[in-house]
């Protein structure tokens, strides 16, 4: 048996755009504390983590914190901008540096990466994606992000990949709605997002009924990127999580979907066969962010790797 304060702990921020929670502790079965607040300015938000964390290592010892931000952020550790917040719209947040401010403030490693990638390590490491080596984590909420594993590591590259912003056939016989991405009008995200729907529909989609047409509309543009996804990445496994996902009338309608569009050509049994096991919701709910922050924190000091 574990004694209580010998395991080496760790600090997790789920960094989104209307709220931030942060946490300690090791994993889903030991988890120490954890406070919510919400997103307001930079200063008054990171300086509320700040508080916290330091609180907690009064009583508790802190190996390293780890940050699954929304984005767009810089993950690359070698950029001179590393660990920051970079082009995002949201007012006051652009340029905002991040992790260093933790860094200096705390005087502990800090890994930084998007929140969509730091929800993948979680359900790598706890959930739904334990033993793959190839797998995606894809969003739908607010925005669409994506993130995931290739070949065991997290997905970067030249900055980290935007699978919300894809294009897709836009199906204009059935949707005049234009789309609502402020960069790209009817990208994935400007067609499928939360916002989307409310704004095609009129209302939230939370109050759309199950057998509305909203919903196989909805399926069938995220089939379409699934389709393109798995096309490109060759993902073991797809979760999807956010708060439009929590529609759970949503899977089977995207199963069938991709399916459909596959057309039998990916001969993988995972896909025609057993696509329940294949498209699925993370298993952690919606606690795979900030466990997945508790991952990226182990992983920067060299624990557990994925
Ligand atoms: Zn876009």
């Amino acid at each position: 048996m574990r004694e209580e304060g010998t395991s080496p702990l760790y600090g997790g921020i789920e960094a989104g755009g209307t709220k931030f929670v942060c946490a300690v502790g090791s994993g889903p079965e030991d988890m120490r504390a954890e406070t919510r607040f919400a997103t307001t300015t930079p200063d008054e938000t990171i300086g509320r983590a700040i508080e916290f964390f330091s609180e907690q290592r009064r009583q508790l010892p802190l190996t390293s914190i780890g940050i699954g931000s929304f984005g767009p952020v810089d993950p690359d550790p070698a950029s001179a901008t590393f660990g920051r917040i970079t082009t995002t719209p949201k007012p006051g947040w652009a340029n905002t540096e991040f992790a260093g401010t933790m860094e200096k403030a705390l005087g502990l490693p800090v890994g930084f990466d998007t929140d969509v990638n730091v929800a993948a390590l979680g359900e790598h490491r706890w959930g739904a994606a334990r033993g793959l080596d190839t797998f995606i984590y894809l969003t739908v909420g607010t925005g669409i992000g994506g993130g995931g594993v290739t070949n065991g590591k997290l997905m970067h590259g030249l900055i980290h990949p935007e699978m919300g912003h894809v294009r897709i056939p836009h199906d204009w016989k059935t949707d005049p709605f234009l789309g609502s991405c402020p960069y790209h009008g009817d990208c994935l995200e400007g067609l499928a997002s939360g916002p989307a729907l409310q704004g095609r529909w009129g209302q939230r989609g939370d109050t759309l009924p199950g057998d509305h047409p909203a919903w196989p509309l909805q399926a069938q543009y995220l089939a379409l990127a699934l389709v393109n996804f798995i096309c490109t990445v060759s993902p073991q496994r797809i979760i999807m999580g956010g708060g439009v996902m929590e529609q759970r009338q949503l899977f089977p309608l995207v199963r069938r979907k991709v399916q459909e569009l596959v057309g039998g050509y990916v001969q993988a049994r995972e896909v025609l066969e057993d696509i329940d096991a294949y498209i699925v919701p993370p298993a952690l709910g919606n606690r795979a962010g900030v466990l997945g922050a508790i991952a990226l924190a182990q992983h920067t000091v060299g624990g557990q790797s994925s």
